[in-house]
């Protein structure tokens, strides 16, 4: 089976090529690769959205045809398209051994959400984010791994705060055929579609391909004519609310994925659950060696020993249950088939404390998975007492749920201008073995003012980028002056900025600095020494006292009280996310402990040098050393928690921060200001990248799951 070839009729011979790079998004995270389809056209770049299928499409043949005859341009396409074949063809990853060890057999890693790139909306937060950078580390790694998951063609919600700071929500279509996938086809040239098995009426779901680097990511899109509308809109967003419709959604991600590996003839001994969506293809893993003549029970066995499952979340929202009834409605002619009765198959889904509550796809997933994980140390032991119940013989601390701390990963999340930095002082090879702490020591030899300088000029990238959104939603929408000031007008470069990004979900507070007004305004007037706090963030369509804490921010920022040092950026994505991580001085982290299994966002800030003002909760408790940033919240608090935290972010602001930043020598360098970024970076980017998380899944998990195939 193949994907289709996209015919852009436009590109002379000489660049064919291209096509080969913007089909496959290892130019997502390869500068050189990005530069090649900039320097085409910067601005029709800037306008396609950093997409490059639909530049391509866009671009007039003249504009073609001369790169093709500029022998500067050449040059550089010979590089980066001899550079991605070598790349993308190479057999062995940069981690022989070990994927030696892995036998060449795949796995196959499911996933409701991928966040690959800002033009691949298929994301909705953290999860996804988590599971694109996975799947690219395997790329870099040549870790056998096949992707599935959702296409969500209409599921792109688009940030609009209105005139009185909520938000409203623009759904944005995907243009299939100008986005980096591929119809994946048939020999007769037909894309290749897949009836869900066991599901009547029948569900189809036509398949598609994303290559990331050597890693293919297939995707599924239930809106195709052979399907009636309620089945169409299966994959049309993500996380649908209606319980039935989640339910299908569930169905096909979990049995119609499994279903799609196998019509493509894609072999896979052992199976990856990024969170509970997808659980159901467990349920495959074992009717099918149930229908071979294996019995149940070694059938499970052997699922187990094969099986690994990624819980992401304490947050009870994070855990699917469906009703009894919904289940017996789509399952009562599966249960037979696995040579098991009602009972037995409703109780792998039991929470034995909420029975009645119906199936639940978290305790599901954990008892037909042998290899369990959370997301950080903390988070292990928070899923470990979460879970206990499911193991009442157990003691907690032996509860079989281990840890494997998140990573981002660095190609990705590295600002250019850093990676040229570290090139020049770690060495140009320090990227192939980033997990290696000993490499980052060398940050020491980078002189401060280098350091300062690109730091600054970042700040001054992100409020630019921020300032210009401002600009045009003035310019474009005539909203009123206070809107445009509350978009970050006024920001300016030379104040200490903290950065605040990420969901609006309740538990994450993103309004606890603004709990004591007075306090805060202090600090943003201040004369001499001010702050000034960038925001971004979505709420959950459905949330409303998120989108009140996002209200509640907007409107502070409007108010003139404040200086303009408020600034809430609108539409948070990927592209905002880079900017903020890129640019701000201080991450500024404050959720609800034990709320935040582990968070990452924290982890791109600090690779490019942002220290934590941060609680102690998540990734925080293992990346914090004493002299790489800043805690609170730590041990039990009894009363107002808000006021604590708050308070205890106030006092570090006013004691540490505020002082440390502000003083410089006589050159304009904050030298100690410099110092605690060096820590930063040399603590946090080996302990808390991509390369370390999966090296650990290899270790843990993947290579005994292989072996127990
Ligand atoms: C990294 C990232 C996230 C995850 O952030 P948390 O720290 O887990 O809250 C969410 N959205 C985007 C766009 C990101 O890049």
């Amino acid at each position: 089976m193949e994907t289709v070839q996209r015919q852009f009729p436009n590109l002379p011979p000489r660049l064919v090529g291209l096509e080969e790079i913007a089909s496959n998004l290892w130019w997502s995270w390869h500068p050189a690769a990005r530069m090649l389809f900039k320097m085409l056209n910067r601005q029709a770049w800037k306008e396609c959205g950093h997409n490059p299928v639909k530049l391509l499409k866009e671009l007039p043949k003249e504009t073609l045809a001369a790169a093709a005859n500029d022998s500067d341009y050449l040059r550089h396409y010979d590089v980066v398209l001899s550079r991605f074949r070598k790349g993308i063809e190479q057999e062995e990853g940069l981690l022989p051994s070990r994927g030696a060890d892995l036998n060449g057999e795949a796995i196959a890693y499911f996933s409701a959400e991928y966040g690959l790139h800002h033009s691949l909306p298929f994301f909705a937060g953290g999860l996804g984010f988590l599971a694109g950078d996975h799947l690219k580390e395997c790329s870099d790694l040549g870790v056998p791994l096949v992707a599935v998951g959702f296409m969500y063609p209409e599921g792109y919600v688009r940030q609009r705060i209105r005139e009185d700071g909520w938000q409203d929500s623009l759904d944005e279509t995907l243009d299939r055929d100008a986005a980096s996938i591929s119809r994946v086809l048939k020999a007769d040239g037909e894309q290749v579609v897949v009836k869900v098995p066991w599901v009547e009426p029948p569900i189809h779901v036509a398949v598609w391909q994303t290559a990331v680097g050597k890693v293919s990511l297939y995707l599924m899109d239930t809106d195709i004519e052979l399907n009636d509308p309620w089945n169409r809109g299966i994959s049309a967003r993500l996380y649908i609310g209606d319980l039935e419709q989640r339910l299908r959604q569930e169905i096909v991600l979990g049995i119609g994925g499994t279903e799609v590996l196998d019509t493509l003839g894609i072999k896979h001994s052992a199976l990856h659950l990024n969170e509970g969506h997808a659980a159901f293809a467990l349920l495959e893993r074992l009717r099918e060696r149930i229908q071979r003549g294996m019995g149940y029970e070694e059938a499970l066995h052997q699922v187990r020993s094969t099986s690994i499952f990624t819980t992401h979340t304490p947050v009870p929202a994070g855990h699917d249950v469906f009703p009894f009834y919904l289940m017996e409605k789509y399952f009562h002619s599966y249960w037979p088939s696995l040579g098991i009765d009602r009972d037995t198959f409703f109780r792998l889904g039991l929470h034995p404390k909420e029975p009645n509550a119906g199936f639940n796809m978290t305790a599901f997933a954990l008892r037909v998975c042998g290899f369990r994980n959370g997301v950080s140390k903390k988070h292990g032991e928070v899923a470990r007492q979460m879970w206990q119940c499911l193991w009442p013989d157990l003691p907690e601390k032996e509860v079989p749920i281990d840890h494997v701390t998140n990573g981002v990963h660095v190609p990705t999340w590295i600002e250019p201008k850093m990676e040229l930095l570290f090139n020049k002082y770690l060495g140009p090879d320090w990227l192939d073995d980033h997990d290696n702490p000993f490499v980052w020591e060398l940050i020491e030899e980078i002189p401060d003012e280098e350091l300062w300088k690109i730091h600054y000029w970042m700040k001054i990238k992100l409020i630019d980028a921020i300032r210009d959104r401002s600009r045009m939603r003035w310019a474009q929408d005539r909203v009123s002056p206070s809107f445009a000031l509350a978009g970050g007008a006024l920001l300016d470069p030379s104040v200490l900025t903290l950065g605040f990004a990420r969901r609006f979900a309740t538990y994450k507070r993103a309004d606890l600095i603004l709990y004591d007004m007075q306090r805060l305004k202090k600090f943003l007037n201040d004369r001499w020494r001010p702050i000034q706090i960038i925001f971004a963030g979505k709420a959950h369509p459905a949330d409303d006292p998120g989108k009140r804490i996002l209200q509640r921010i907007f409107n502070a920022a409007r108010d003139p009280e404040m200086g303009g040092r408020l600034a809430f950026a609108e539409d948070y994505d990927e592209q905002v996310a880079q900017y903020m991580v890129h640019g701000v001085d201080v991450w500024l982290n404050n959720p609800l402990p034990p709320m935040e299994a582990s968070g990452t966002s924290g982890m791109k800030a600090a690779l490019n040098g942002a220290p934590q003002l941060s609680i102690m909760d998540g990734w925080w408790l293992e990346g914090f050393s004493g002299k790489n940033g800043w805690v609170f919240g730590e041990g039990d608090v009894s009363g107002n928690r808000d006021q604590a935290d708050a308070e205890a972010i106030y006092q570090i602001l006013e004691n540490e921060i505020i002082p440390l930043y502000y003083r410089v020598s006589e050159n304009g360098i904050p030298h100690d200001w410099v110092r605690v970024m060096k820590d930063t970076i040399k603590s946090n980017a080996p302990r808390f990248s991509a390369r370390r998380m999966v090296k650990e899944y290899i270790e843990k998990f993947y290579t005994p799951a292989l072996k127990g195939a």
